[in-house]
């Protein structure tokens, strides 16, 4: 693979981590992408169109399926996975009195427990390549959102790995951040209600939602700041929580 530089999206079949792969593949990098959804995977990948994109179909759940894809993603990048970005996720809500027990699991499963054991395996592989770096998306809800205790409970989750991850994968040379969008322009807002759309927008003060590019944007930022670690980046026009 020469001097080529290897990324690892979850959730690269879609918004947020197409963009993201769109960015790093334009920029050269070999792009390993893993999605449950299969049709959306095949499109990011003739996107990318090249011979350096490699995409899997597993669920984030499904340890031994992403296990297996991320072998084969470290072997065709010639042995190196520079960035893990961990960014599968669903926007399960639902208020406390609402959430049933198979909900909580779910959501926490998908944006929590699959982030941490994907970042385990990789941060294994990164030790033993001796630098790194991993990314968590969060969201603005992890301060706490009315109507996702799910979501908010697991995107915290996520925020509170950071830094610990951070502080513990330090003396191996590898750097673990997080991203903490707000609403951004994707299949998942696009689902929203229009005049819940434009009440929500009227709330941001930059009076936009972001772009996902806006994200990748921050993804490269991250990589290529070797300072950076163990921190979140708010990506809100300003509407934190
Ligand atoms: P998206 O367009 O729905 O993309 C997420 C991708 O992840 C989809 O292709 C989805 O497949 C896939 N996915 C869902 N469950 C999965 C699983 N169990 N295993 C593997 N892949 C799975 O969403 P997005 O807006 O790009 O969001 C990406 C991340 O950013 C998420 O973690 C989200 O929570 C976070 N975020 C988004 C926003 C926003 O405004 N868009 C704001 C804050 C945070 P399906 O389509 O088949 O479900």
């Amino acid at each position: 693979m020469g001097d080529r530089k290897a990324i690892f999206i979850t959730g690269g079949g879609s918004g947020i981590g197409r963009a993201v792969a769109l960015h790093f593949a334009e920029r050269g990098w070999f792009v390993g992408l893993g999605d449950i959804d299969k049709s959306g995977l095949h499109e990011t990948a003739e996107l990318i169109g090249n011979g350096f994109v490699y995409s899997h179909v597993f669920d984030v759940r499904d340890r031994a399926a992403w296990d297996e894809a991320l072998e084969a993603f470290s072997v065709a990048s010639g042995g190196r996975i520079d960035v893990v970005f961990n960014n599968a996720g669903i926007p399960l809500g639902g208020s406390l009195i609402e959430n049933s027990p198979e909900e909580i699991e779910r959501c926490l499963d998908i944006n929590l427990k699959g982030a941490f054991l994907l970042a385990q395996a990789v941060g294994r592989r990164m030790i033993a390549q001796a630098g790194g770096s991993i990314i968590n998306i969060a969201s603005i809800s992890r301060a706490g959102n009315m109507g996702q205790s799910n979501y908010s409970a697991a995107k915290a989750g996520v925020s509170a790995l950071v830094p610990v991850w951070a502080k513990e994968l330090a003396r191996y040379g590898i750097r673990c951040m997080g991203i903490a969008p707000g609403f951004i322009e994707t299949e998942m807002t696009a689902s929203m209600k229009p005049e819940a759309l434009e009440k929500m927008t009227a709330g941001i003060p930059l009076k936009r939602m972001g772009k996902p590019e806006e994200i990748a944007s921050t993804v490269a930022f991250i990589f290529e700041n070797d300072y950076v670690s163990g921190r979140m980046i708010e990506v809100d026009g300003a509407l934190r929580l």
